[in-house]
């Protein structure tokens, strides 16, 4: 098959020449069910967008391009995992709005499907058990459109990864408590079949998955193909990661005899090699959010694979308003452990056991303080899956902060918290003042 790579110069005739050169609609019928998948795995309105979900601009020219051709049923389907200011669900419509992939909807009259909300079909990924949407299985014709970004747990989040967003939300966390999210992704992508990718490549995002962490950049680039290996293969190769250390397409390689081979795969379009880049994927969530705050004697080390989006996007978020309220102050050697595996060193002072995950698996912490090698040591719970984020702060503010610097910053904290919760307050860190730069594009959400 081919990969077509053309660049995006705004206009509908660059989206069209990506899928004409792949021929990605050449098994396309008329009066097939078309479901679209965007990548809309969570969305708030402050939070920058670039390089994080997919544009509406490439939404809306999909289905352009998809009524031109003659399709009548067409329907845009995501299950969104997490509203991170605590929002009341369903996160996937405050997800579709964000992105303003509501509107592209309502201006042809196209469906949106909220995957959270079912009717789900089990299925059995290599003994895991897993419950995914029937609206991605029945669907004759799936077109997945991710976007071009790394990700601090699988490397690279294009293709295949884009379709975990099929998975009700407790099977999402299945993905990672089972400690196999890499086969789980492969597995899920013999069960559900892309017939055409379109990777949405007009941002890209370094230390992804979200812009609370990752930093976007401005490709403008279509990466597209009826073949999702040699699609997701191509896309890494641009990131600048070795596709054949990404291990669920090492995996699908291997169970296929697919090659890696790049001179193999029929490129159309662009030269590949004057798009390479070299983004990082991997991240230490203290490093990134702390540190530039000055803050010391506060960590969170990486979490590895066990960690949920979830629960680390909420982390994320709380200890970057943690950080921007706290600039320059050492806590003495507190730590943060989440996720499933990450035993605290025995020379920290204070843990904090954040999200179910972490409690249960140092449930012999919890009454550790007497104990005479750990005598010093305070474990903190703070408990949930996901911790809200008012949870999250609220321990960090009692455990870290006096009293009266905890009492200012709850006081500003919830003004500010329900401001935001209004709409009248928009939260600004530091790291997304880049995005006032004019190569980030309001109009493409
Ligand atoms: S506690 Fe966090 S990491 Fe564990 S399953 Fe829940 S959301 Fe995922």
């Amino acid at each position: 098959m081919t990969v077509s790579l053309v660049k995006f110069d705004g206009s509908l005739g660059s989206l069209r020449k990506a899928i004409e050169l792949c021929r990605g609609f050449e098994k396309l019928g008329r009066n097939d069910r078309v479901l679209i998948k965007p990548n809309n795995c969570f969305r708030h309105k402050i939070m920058p967008p670039y390089g994080m979900v997919t544009t509406s601009k490439v939404i809306d020219g999909v289905v352009q391009l998809l009524l031109e051709y003659g399709c009548k049923d067409i329907s845009i389907g995501e299950g969104a995992i997490i509203g991170i200011f605590d929002e009341l669900e369903p996160y996937t419509k405050q997800g579709f709005k964000g992105t303003g992939i509501d509107k592209v909807a309502e201006k042809y009259g196209i469906k949106l499907i909220d995957f959270n909300q079912g009717p789900f079909h089990e299925l059995d990924l290599g003994g895991v058990k897993v419950q995914v949407s029937k609206a991605a299985l029945d669907t004759d014709f799936l077109i997945n459109v991710p976007v071009l970004k790394t990700h601090f747990q699988a490397k690279v989040s294009l293709g295949f990864k884009n379709l975990k967003g099929c998975l009700s939300k407790d099977s999402k966390k299945r993905f990672h408590i089972s400690k196999r999210l890499d086969t789980l992704i492969c597995l899920l992508n013999e069960a559900i079949k892309s017939d055409l990718v379109i990777i949405d490549g007009i941002y890209m995002l370094e230390k992804g998955p979200e812009t609370l962490v990752g930093v976007a950049h401005r490709k403008d680039l279509i990466i597209a193909s009826p073949d999702i290996f040699e699609c997701d293969v191509v896309g890494a190769t641009i990131l600048g990661i070795d596709p054949a250390q990404v291990d669920y397409l090492r995996e699908f390689a291997q169970r296929y005899g697919r090659s890696f081979d790049i001179s193999a795969i029929q490129i159309k379009g662009e030269d590949i090699e004057s798009l390479k880049e070299q983004l990082e994927w991997r991240f230490e969530p203290d490093k990134e959010l702390l540190t530039p705050a000055k803050i010391t004697g506060l960590s969170a080390p990486y979490p590895g694979q066990t960690l949920c989006s979830a629960c680390g996007a909420t982390l994320a978020l709380a200890l970057s308003i943690f950080g921007k309220d706290n600039p320059g102050m050492d806590f003495g050697g507190a730590e943060l452990y989440y996720g499933l595996g990450l035993k605290p060193e025995r020379d920290t002072q204070k843990v904090f056991l954040y999200g179910d995950c972490a409690i249960r698996s140092n449930k012999s912490l919890q009454n550790a303080n007497n104990e005479e090698d750990i005598q010093s040591l305070k474990v903190f719970l703070i408990e949930g899956c996901p911790p809200t984020l008012t949870k999250t702060l609220l321990a960090l503010m009692k455990t870290l902060l006096n009293k009266p610097r905890m009492f200012r910053m709850l006081l500003l904290r919830a003004i500010k918290l329900i401001g935001i919760r209004l709409g009248i307050y928009q939260e600004i860190f530091p790291r997304w003042e880049r995005y006032r730069s004019k190569e980030f594009d309001k109009t493409h959400f």
